[in-house]
């Protein structure tokens, strides 16, 4: 039986990783840039700056994930604990923002409280969408000071656009009996959430794991710059942009799904997949020629829900590893990550004004572009949106695949934000092996829910 695999990210190299664990050798993976990894990879740049797409947070809901980083990288990885901050009205609030309102100023600290209290009241409205879900669960002041405004700049949506079942332990909701004993007992509540602790490789940045992962496989079985143009499903044959074919009796595709049925050739199915939406992200890296300042020096990451500078999110990269920079005591790093919507033509090169100016804008640091240098980076597929009527499409299309012999599957091939992550996309590559060859149930993009709950 032969299994092809279209992309070399996370998801395609799960599934090659677990086809050669199986001792199942008749397997190819193509991938259509020069490098394995996909958005989980790392760049090094001339000037010896390390780079991820985006801060890479490896932290798992499976054993299977955590056994294989180890056996990947064997003492290769710092872990480190969140200290991830929400910067606005001036003010450091710890993150869970929700936790920790004590930190903002007088005015809409009251807010919050009171939007909190307003919540014993039994509601009367149901639950529609993910902005009903946040006035439900956070009360009117969260809500306006925090939750509404983050979220629209990082889905480039409103939230009343996007479902509410997605969220499982994505978003922390409110128990007010906790803000209220944090506001009395002036304490600080921050460890909420799957991501609390996390690892971070000691050198080469997300990508090394990738890396690390490919040269485990069988010479060859990883092709390079090999574009799939078209699939002929009814003689199962996958064309790629070199000119060769190879023939497949399986096909796990990580490509975007709208893209994956365009190439199948179905007027219809691409139709109906075309209704997904997706964010753009470009990500502006920021390479100061100063050590981190002081107090950047324990932030792990910074949300920015706030107008003024155009990025929801920056990171000081370089404090993940001393390796990220040719030098800690001259250089460091950031990562300041930018969501457009849709269709997005911008050239990064014309963020990086506003994202120096929203640096400064909002006091975190101030860089003279004569004294920094740059590493820009975009993706057109940036966010999978949970939209209102996503799991009706994917509940109709990827069906039609899978009678196709071919299962859709990772970030952009399955289209749930919800197990989107580097642990749920290997394990999407995983049980989709397991599905093929044993007849095993996925449990992953069928049950999010099931998965976010615990490690399993
Ligand atoms: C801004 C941002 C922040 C993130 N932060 C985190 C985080 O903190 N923690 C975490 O765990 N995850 C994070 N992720 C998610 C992580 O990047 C994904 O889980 C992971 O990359 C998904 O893997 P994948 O293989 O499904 O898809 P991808 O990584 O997108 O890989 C798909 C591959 O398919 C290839 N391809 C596309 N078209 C073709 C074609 N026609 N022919 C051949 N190959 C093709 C692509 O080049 C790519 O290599 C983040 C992602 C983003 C965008």
């Amino acid at each position: 039986m032969r299994i092809l695999i279209i992309g070399a990210g996370p998801t395609g190299l799960g599934a090659a990783y677990r086809l050669h664990e199986l001792g199942h050798a008749n397997f190819c993976v193509y991938e259509a840039q020069p490098y394995v990894g996909g958005l989980a990879t790392s760049f090094l740049d001339e000037r010896g700056f390390t780079w991820d797409f985006a801060v890479h947070v490896a932290h798992s809901h499976y054993h299977y994930v955590d056994n294989l980083m180890n056996a990947l990288l064997p003492d290769g990885f710092y872990h480190h604990t969140r200290k991830s901050w929400v910067r606005e009205y001036g003010a450091w609030i710890p993150y869970p923002f929700q936790y920790n309102v004590r930190h903002l100023p007088q005015v809409q600290r009251d807010e919050c409280v009171k939007g909190l209290e307003a919540l014993s009241q039994p509601s009367k409205g149901e639950i529609r969408n993910f902005k009903d879900w946040i006035l439900a669960t956070s009360g009117v002041g969260i809500a306006k000071h925090f939750m509404l405004p983050y979220n629209r700049k990082i889905w480039t949506v409103d939230p009343s656009e996007m479902n509410a079942h997605w969220i499982g332990d994505r978003v922390p909701a409110t128990d007010l009996a906790r803000v209220v004993r944090n506001i009395e007992e002036q304490r600080d509540d921050v460890s909420w959430g799957p991501n609390s602790t996390f690892q971070f490789p000691k050198e080469g940045g997300t990508g090394a794991i990738w890396n690390a992962l490919a040269s485990k496989l069988p010479e060859n079985s990883v092709q390079l710059s090999r574009t799939l143009i078209a699939l002929d499903t009814r003689s199962r044959t996958a064309s790629f942009s070199d000119g060769s074919t190879d023939h497949y009796d399986h096909l796990i595709s990580t490509i975007p799904l709208v893209k994956l049925t365009e190439l199948v050739g179905s007027d219809d199915l691409h139709r109906r997949a075309s209704g997904l939406r997706h964010s753009v992200v470009h990500v502006v890296g920021v390479a100061p020629h100063f050590p981190i300042p002081l107090e950047l020096k324990d932030k792990t990451w910074i949300y920015t829900p706030e107008e003024i500078c155009p990025f929801y999110r920056v990171t000081p990269f370089s404090i993940f590893s001393p390796a990220h920079t040719p030098d800690p005591n001259k250089f460091c790093s950031f990562l300041c990550e930018i969501s457009r919507e849709q269709g997005d033509t911008a050239d990064t090169r014309s963020l990086v004004d506003p994202t120096l100016e929203g640096l400064r804008s909002i006091g975190l640091v101030d860089v003279n572009p004569d004294n920094a240098h740059f590493h820009l980076m975009r993706t057109d597929y940036g966010y999978p949106i949970p939209t209102l009527d996503r799991d009706k499409i994917l509940n109709e299309v990827l069906p039609e695949l899978e009678a196709l012999n071919i299962r859709s599957r990772g970030r952009f091939g399955g289209w749930k934000y919800e197990v989107a992550n580097m642990d749920h996309s290997i394990m999407q590559g995983v049980e989709a092996v397991n599905a093929i060859l044993h007849g095993e149930p996925e449990v992953t993009l069928a049950s999010p829910n099931l998965v976010n709950t615990g490690k399993r």
